[in-house]
């Protein structure tokens, strides 16, 4: 008998070898497994005769094998395998490519089921069929095929697991259900919404009965998905009336107060006026920080909308009350330039900024841990390495967290353990629509920054193909001549960073050895050393570089006000948050701005969105509902640092009306006498045991 817990090993047909693919992809337990969810279904129950075929018709016949030739073609490496069946009514051919191991499987008198896309050509006699789908079926009849003749389901590889073993895996567990899947719906709630339980569901969801309709299962509004759906947001919405309350039950802090002296120390370090909406924001920060409840907010605001400025004079409030600052990001390219900003503001009014960067020398880093420790040090910049490892404040009064969708789920819940009982400040552009970000932080305190500094130019955005990349370096060289500088950024896909490495590197060979030999040309990218990475960046910020040649490092925070072209080749790879994050690069200066995206041909209709988006409008908020619209949120919930999306199912945007259900019987819940039941209390700590880390909610106490 499975157990949701049993080692994925110990299952028929997986074995050492597939365990550790699997291992690989996060699925170590039977219930692992159960939640890998297909990612669509094919619809193989059409069964007909083969006399009943026609052309270019998708079913599933079942035919006795009569011959299987394998042969070679003209190309090397390369062979046909062709079988040949019958049923009463007439012959088919089956052509498989490259797959001579079929010849052990369908030996002549076996049955087979067959499924594809069944064609009939002038000359041929039998309908035939190529890279058919098949299923040897099993001579007993005992078991209900599993890969034709039904709907199935198809699972996206994971590693050497095709999708045809995974459906066989699964369904043996599905066919074994353990009787332990855990139930975490109330029954009432199952009730109201009709919901099947979790264990039925998860079986439908696998494998649709016979005669469901696959409409409902590609709109995910089969019961079986609603159901999977509904508790995944219900579990979310109760870890974050539960991360709610517990905000509310931190342990009171001191208080910071602004005083005359503090306002003074503000005036004398501010460069510049703030914006109306800088101000308003800085009032509720300043409210939070005089209040003992720690705070915890976040702060939305476009690139450029100056984010920066309003987290340095939080921190001159709590510096000035006698507490320290972490200042954390993304990246140590933005800890370097935030370090430097930073310091530059706050050295005049005699506050001690410093930068904990991962890469200094171990003695260094001793000492300015010590100062640390022992409250030498106001502000702290650096990366999440700040929460990691061995750092200790004498007394930590506000952790800042830029750039905050960047960081991981993990390395978020190792911070509010960290930073415990402190103030937090989350600082994030805007890659998340706002209404999104209601619910995906609603235990958060939301602030938006929808203003941009006075004097800003608008950005004009153009696209330009590929065959005009003449006219394009023209530009670059005419912005440079102008006394200006520029971002050409090259793209970086995961698939083959080597690949694209070299087209950057060779791109950049074109540009400093051609048209703009008599420029100052600089390369960066990700391989480039730390030491000389920074090397490069500053010069190119003290204006000492015309044109810096990037892959996307260049995408998050980078300052450079005399910048005012950017450049991106193959901007149809790119995703729009983050083209949007690239433009708004340059337009941070006064001078006007431009955007070029260097597109190549073909793209997909996505990319063309995508570009349309980039063209049509210039406000991040905007964009992020597109790029919702576009590609559905999941990878705004995705760490991609530590790889696990926060949901396996639910999708926001798709499931809007699911959510608001959930959402209302989740406060419900938490409000209601039963969470104070056994039972009820039971589910909290089901709750928290297994979401816990996913959602955040392992915080310290
Ligand atoms: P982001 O919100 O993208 O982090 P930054 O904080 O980097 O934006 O600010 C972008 C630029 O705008 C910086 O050069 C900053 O000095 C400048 N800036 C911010 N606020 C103002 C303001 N009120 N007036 C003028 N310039 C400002
Ligand atoms: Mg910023």
């Amino acid at each position: 008998m499975l157990d949701i817990t049993t080692p994925i090993q110990f299952v028929k047909g997986v074995g050492p070898k597939k365990a550790a693919a699997l291992a690989k992809a996060g699925i170590r337990t039977v219930y692992d497994l159960l939640l890998y969810l297909p990612f669509r279904y094919e619809d193989r129950s059409r069964r007909l005769k083969v006399a009943e075929l026609e052309a270019g018709q998708e079913a599933t016949v079942e035919v006795v094998v009569q011959s299987l030739h394998i042969r070679k073609t003209r190309r090397r490496n390369f062979t046909l395998v062709e079988m040949m069946g019958k049923d009463e009514t007439g012959s088919v051919k089956a052509v498989w490519f490259n797959q001579d191991y079929l010849k052990d499987t369908l030996t002549q008198g076996r049955k087979v089921l067959l499924f594809g896309k069944f064609e009939r050509s002038g000359f041929s006699l039998f309908p035939e069929v190529t890279n058919p789908q098949f299923e040897v079926v099993d001579s007993s009849g005992e078991d209900a095929p599993t890969h034709a003749g039904r709907i199935v389901p198809v699972y996206e590889r994971i590693g050497a697991m095709s999708p045809k073993v995974l459906r066989r895996v699964l369904h043996f567990l599905v066919v074994g259900m353990p009787r332990n899947v855990p139930e975490l719906l109330p029954d009432d709630i199952r009730s109201r919404h009709e919901l099947p339980t979790h264990a039925e569901a998860l079986e439908k969801v696998h494998f649709p009965d016979e005669g469901s309709e696959l409409d409902l299962y590609a709109r995910f509004r089969a019961p079986a998905q609603r159901r999977l759906i509904f508790e995944e947001l219900f579990v979310f919405f109760l870890a974050q009336g539960l991360r709610r309350a517990r905000n509310q039950e931190l342990p009171k802090r001191r208080s910071f107060r602004v005083d005359d002296r503090i306002r003074e120390v503000v005036r004398k370090i501010l460069p510049f006026r703030l914006t109306g909406a800088q101000r308003e924001v800085l009032k509720v920060i300043a409210e939070d920080l005089e209040s003992t409840v720690p705070m915890r907010r976040l702060v939305q605001g476009d690139v450029g909308s100056g984010k920066t400025i309003v987290g340095v004079l939080a921190s001159v409030i709590v510096i000035e009350n006698g507490a320290q600052v972490a200042f954390m990001v993304p990246t140590e390219l933005l800890a370097e330039q935030h370090f430097q900003n930073i310091h530059r503001l706050l050295e005049p009014a005699g506050i001690e900024v410093a930068l904990l960067s991962s890469r200094l020398k171990k003695a260094d880093r001793d000492a300015r841990v010590a100062a640390i420790a022992a409250g030498d040090v106001d502000l702290v910049v650096g990366t999440h390495a700040l929460i990691q490892e061995d750092v200790s404040f004498k007394e930590l009064g506000l952790a800042i967290i830029d750039e905050q969708h960047r960081f991981g789920v993990v390395q978020r819940a190792e911070l509010r353990q960290k930073g415990y009982g402190c103030d937090l400040l989350f600082m994030t552009a805007t890659p998340i629509p706002r209404s999104l970000a209601m619910s995906l932080y609603g235990d958060l305190d939301n602030s938006v920054l929808d203003e941009l500094p006075p004097g800003r130019p608008t950005i004009r955005t153009e696209r330009v193909s590929s065959g005009h990349i003449d006219r394009v370096f023209r530009t670059i060289e005419a912005e440079i001549a102008a006394g200006h500088q520029v971002y050409y950024v090259c793209p970086l896909v995961e698939e083959s960073e080597k690949m694209d490495l070299k087209a950057a590197v060779e791109r950049y060979e074109s540009l400093a050895k051609g048209v703009l030999r008599h420029r100052r040309v600089a390369l960066v990218h990700g391989r480039v050393a730390p030491p000389e990475r920074e090397e490069v960046m500053a010069a190119f910020r003290s204006g000492a570089v015309d044109l810096l040649v990037a892959t996307s490092v260049v995408e998050v925070g980078v300052d450079v006000p005399n910048a005012t072209l950017i450049v991106i080749e193959h901007a149809e790879r790119f995703g729009l948050s983050q083209l949007h994050q690239l433009r708004g690069r340059v337009g941070r200066g006064t001078a006007p701005s431009t955007a070029i995206l260097l597109t190549y041909d073909p793209t997909t209709d996505e990319a063309e969105k995508r570009l349309a988006a980039m063209l049509e409008t210039n406000d991040g908020f905007v964009i992020a509902e597109r790029d919702l619209g576009i590609r559905g949120p999941g990878e705004y919930f995705g760490t991609r640092q530590s790889g696990t999306p926060l949901f396996r199912i639910a999708d926001f945007s798709r499931d809007r009306q699911i959510l608001e259900e959930a959402k209302r019987e989740a406060s419900f819940f938490l409000r209601s006498a039963e969470s104070r039941t056994p039972s009820g209390q039971r589910l909290l700590r089901q709750v928290i045991d297994q979401w816990g880390e996913r959602f955040d909610l392992v915080e310290a106490g």
